[in-house]
């Protein structure tokens, strides 16, 4: 009886394993169609001047509608696509795609929109792709200036090989771009090897914004990630801002930019555009 149970359960593990593998098979599948017959789309969210209220930038962040119509976001996607290798045709997608948007812009705006576009990296892409070329081809592509973009890396893409990526950093500054540290706070930065980078804006993660008033824990690391920044010559943008409260104690701290809820949620191109000729 014993060995009937446990060769039972066995299966069921068995069984269980497989469904995740053929799952993960399935999204890898679907997810290579997706970015060949392009069914990716970018939603933009805006990010703000905080002493002046100004739209700056927008972020560009993927969305991804499935055959069955859910759509699925970033979170459910980007870590298969790093699993696959998928990472590397979806980075150079939404680069094209951001680039190919700031020229729609551009040009519905008489030359400069005024905003730059925020475009994240994975560091898995930057690994494996020469982005400064994926990039330039692209700026050349649709005649957009590389000071349009905006580029938003990892702590973890600095940990593999500091050689490299130094030098892919380099790469994209030459392209006139500027270069910001997403989700500060939450990886390993060696704090000295950061500095010798050319990184322009530090980005707050969200959890040390989120219920940041009324919480002296995280009011002293904010306060002491824009002292770090201030001290390197960077600029900060707070993740997650929801509030005007939040705006404002932000503001005072002497944080440069803000993004959040408060202002806008993820919207999609042409209501990103008209969200920024109102405002
Ligand atoms: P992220 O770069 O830190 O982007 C900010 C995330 O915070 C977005 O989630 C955005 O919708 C969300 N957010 C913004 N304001 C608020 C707020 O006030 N409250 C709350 N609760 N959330 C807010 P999203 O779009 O789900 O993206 C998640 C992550 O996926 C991004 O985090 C980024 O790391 C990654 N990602 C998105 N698009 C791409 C892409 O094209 N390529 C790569 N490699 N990664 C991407
Ligand atoms: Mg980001
Ligand atoms: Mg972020
Ligand atoms: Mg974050």
């Amino acid at each position: 009886v014993k060995r009937a149970k446990r060769t039972g359960r066995t299966e069921v593990y068995q069984s269980r394993v497989f469904d995740v593998a053929r799952k993960q098979f399935r999204i890898e599948t679907e997810l290579r169609r997706a970015i060949e017959t392009r069914a990716l789309t970018l939603n933009f969210q805006p990010i703000c001047d905080l002493s002046t209220g100004k739209i700056t930038s927008f972020e560009s962040l993927a969305r991804w509608r499935t055959e069955d119509g859910t759509e699925l976001t970033p979170g459910e996607f980007i870590p298969v696509a790093e699993e696959s290798g998928l990472i590397v045709p979806l980075g150079r997608w939404a680069l094209d795609e951001a680039v190919r948007t700031m020229s729609i812009w551009n040009r519905a705006a008489d030359g400069d929109c005024g905003v730059k576009l925020a475009v994240n990296l994975s560091a898995i892409q930057l690994q494996r792709d020469r982005v400064p070329v994926v990039l330039r081809e692209a700026l050349e592509r649709h005649g957009v200036d590389g000071s349009h973009i905006v580029l938003e890396l990892t702590e973890s893409a600095l940990v593999t090989d500091p050689d490299g990526i130094a030098h892919t950093l380099r790469g994209l500054k030459d392209l006139g771009t500027t270069l910001a540290m997403d989700d500060f706070g939450t990886g390993y930065s060696n704090l000295a090897y950061l500095q010798t980078l050319p990184i322009d804006v530090l980005k707050i993660d969200r959890s040390f914004i989120q219920g940041m008033m009324g919480d002296r824990d995280k009011i002293a690391i904010v306060r002491a990630i824009l002292s770090l920044a201030q001290a390197l010559g960077m600029q900060t943008t707070a993740e997650g801002i929801e509030s005007n409260e939040l705006a404002q104690t932000l503001a005072a701290l002497g944080c440069t930019y803000g993004q959040g809820f408060l202002y806008a949620r993820p919207l999609s191109a042409d209501d990103a555009f008209q969200f920024l000729r109102d405002s």
